[in-house]
């Protein structure tokens, strides 16, 4: 039996282990972006745009290179989408 504890008044908090992961029923996006400078300084900001495939969106970098060779910076952001899920469901 899980220990309880009382919150408030009349509500009741019962602990329970729980576990992060990946949620399996949303798919990750990915992001790719340029932070390279024109010659005048200003950043390019250009970006691949969200896409669900990594490959593709890293690919948008090489394709990117292409156009502006001094441009040889980048970022990548990645969302993965997660679920928390209790030992055992609450009662
Ligand atoms: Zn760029």
């Amino acid at each position: 039996m899980l220990p309880r504890r009382e919150v408030g008044r009349r509500r009741f908090f019962r602990f329970l282990r729980w576990t992060i992961g990946p949620d399996r029923d949303r798919e990750p996006v990915h992001l790719f972006f340029c932070e390279g400078e024109d010659e005048d300084g200003a950043r390019c900001g250009a970006d691949s745009g969200e896409q669900a495939d990594a490959g593709a969106a890293r690919e948008w970098t090489f394709t990117h290179l292409r156009d502006h060779q001094d441009h040889r910076s980048y970022g990548q952001l990645t969302y993965v989408p997660l679920v928390m899920v209790p030992e055992e469901e609450p009662s």
